[in-house]
């Protein structure tokens, strides 16, 4: 099959979904590879890497579209993409389909075959081609760079001969993907760390990676808070007065908050409420990586750095892996040439679109002219 990726049409978005490397991935599955040109370049890949890597360099985002048999793209289609697709052809890019919902119709009634990567089951075997999680890794990441880049002091303590420099004290609010990943990164400054989340199974792993885990002053044994999947519930009033209380002791001392809490198809949890804004020190940081769904913090303004009347600034940023698009695209690209490993079981350029198998039944949302969304539950895990 021939593989194409165009170059990403939405706004201030750097990834690429194909890279040099994944390309030779590709080719020895038997596919051909092609590349609009200028598709890599925001991400570090030039056209001239492409050639080198034998792809296909081919000249805008129409003729790309015709020449290719499936289309890697990161983000979701516009119509216009949309409107290039028929039968023959496949999609797979993010999709969001509970959202764009007249899109993924639209691409049904062409006859295409669409695969979301965000749909992609979180089960142990598909954790290769888990998009979302390669992302949220690098949000967390990226999220306690973007804190220590607001902040003006160090994050770890030192003794100089100016004086003596106290640690920065870093607040991870819910420990899941992105959550962890900004523990590592905090902890790895040096910052003292702590970490809360409502699912007590994670306090282990929050400890081992050299933070303190919040427990709250909570009557009964700690609720626990945890769905199946890794996920969380939604928490009861009682719990969340807790959890609210030892956050409002927390704040005055805490110099950064990384917020990330999230439950599956709702919107963002209030968890840092504007007293608990109020209260911290001037120059203290809030990065509420759930911006996109609402925020963690109301006072929080999607895609904006706002700095509030006592001074703390709360960055609502919703692109941080495009502004590691290197990495993200290195990421992502491999994400998708193990989905096409899956795709492709003898090797031979030959896709085997396998609707009984849970990972390519989930993540598939559009084929044979229906819309496949959603999908049933998964059987394995
Ligand atoms: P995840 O599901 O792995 O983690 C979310 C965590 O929040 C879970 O551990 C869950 O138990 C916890 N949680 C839920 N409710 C809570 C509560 N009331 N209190 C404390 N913890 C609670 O999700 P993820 O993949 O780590 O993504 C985290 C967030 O980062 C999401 O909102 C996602 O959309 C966002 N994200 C942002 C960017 C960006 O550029 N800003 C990029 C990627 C992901």
């Amino acid at each position: 099959m021939k593989i194409g990726t165009p170059k990403e049409t939405a706004h201030g978005e750097n990834r690429v979904a194909m890279t040099p490397d994944s390309a030779k991935m590709l080719q020895k599955l038997g596919h051909e590879c092609l590349i609009e040109a200028g598709a890599g370049e925001k991400a570090g890949f030039l056209d001239d890497a492409y050639r080198e890597a034998g792809v296909t360099v081919v000249d805008g985002a129409a003729a790309l579209f015709e020449q290719s048999d499936i289309i890697a793209m990161v983000r979701p289609p516009s119509e216009e993409e949309i409107g290039r697709l028929d039968k023959s052809k496949t999609l797979i890019s993010h999709f969001y389909p509970g959202s764009n919902e007249e899109l993924m119709k639209l691409a049904a009634s062409k006859g295409a075959t669409v695969i979301a990567m965000d749909m992609i089951p979180r089960i142990s075997r598909a954790q290769k081609m888990d998009a979302l999680s390669s992302m949220a890794n690098i949000a967390g990441y990226r999220a306690v760079i973007e804190a220590g880049n607001n902040f003006g002091r160090f994050f770890t303590g030192q003794v100089t001969a100016a004086g003596k420099v106290p640690p920065a004290k870093v607040l991870v609010v819910g420990a899941g993907v992105a959550g962890l990943a900004a523990i590592g990164t905090s902890t790895s400054l040096g910052a003292i760390t702590f970490a809360f989340d409502v699912r007590p199974e994670v306090a282990e792993q929050v400890e081992s990676m050299g933070a303190e885990f919040v427990y709250l002053d909570f009557d009964e044994e700690q609720e626990d808070g945890s769905e199946s999947g890794g996920y969380a519930k939604p928490s009861s009033p009682e719990f969340r007065e807790a959890q609210l209380a030892k956050f409002r002791e927390l704040a005055p001392d805490i110099d950064i908050v990384i917020t990330t809490a999230l439950i599956p198809n709702r919107e963002a949890p209030e968890l840092w409420t504007e007293d608990m804004v109020k209260a911290m020190k001037p120059g203290s940081v809030i990065v509420d990586l759930a911006a996109e769904r609402g925020g963690n913090c109301k006072m929080t303004v999607k895609d904006e750095r706002v700095v509030t009347d006592n001074g703390v600034v709360i960055i609502g940023y919703t692109d941080f892996p495009s502004r590691m698009a290197t990495q993200a695209s290195t990421l992502y690209a491999t994400n998708i040439r193990h989905l096409m490993t899956d795709l492709t079981p003898e090797k031979d350029g030959a896709v085997n679109h396998d609707m009984e198998d849970d990972v390519i039944r989930g993540a598939t949302i559009a084929h044979d002219g229906e819309v496949t969304f959603p999908p049933p539950k998964p059987k394995t895990q």
